[in-house]
């Protein structure tokens, strides 16, 4: 499953870049498939493709987030999931509404970094 970040976050920063997916921003900013990722154009399972570089309307205003379609878990890179590993108040835990098998995680982390 995806990492998310509970309201219990004092916007630190410390997770932001020791996410391998750039899938953490800041509360209030835009996020978009193309930020750390080799993704030029996203097909997304609707079937619509949109420009990589695409900005989407913040997941939050408030505190950090983690944009759920680019966690991997750290899958494919790290043997636990960096943002857990270095939030000082533990609020980086499991997203139950986004649950999938490490598989699923692995195919994930390969579309994102298509070319690396
Ligand atoms: S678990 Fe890993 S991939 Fe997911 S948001 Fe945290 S650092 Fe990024
Ligand atoms: S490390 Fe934890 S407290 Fe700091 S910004 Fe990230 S989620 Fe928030």
């Amino acid at each position: 499953m995806a990492i998310m970040i509970t309201d219990e976050c004092i916007n630190c920063g410390a997770c932001e870049p020791e996410c391998p997916n750039n899938a953490i921003y800041e509360g209030g900013a835009q996020w978009r498939w193309a930020d750390g990722t080799s993704l030029k154009e996203a097909a997304l399972a609707d079937g619509t493709v949109e420009p990589g570089t695409l900005p989407h309307t913040p997941v939050s205003d408030e505190y950090y987030y983690i944009v759920s379609d680019k966690c991997t878990e750290c899958v494919g890179f790290h043997e636990e999931p960096q943002c857990a590993a270095v939030c000082p108040v533990d609020c980086c835990v499991d997203d139950p509404d986004h649950r999938e098998t490490r598989e699923r995680l692995l195919e994930k982390k390969e579309w994102l970094h298509i070319a690396a």
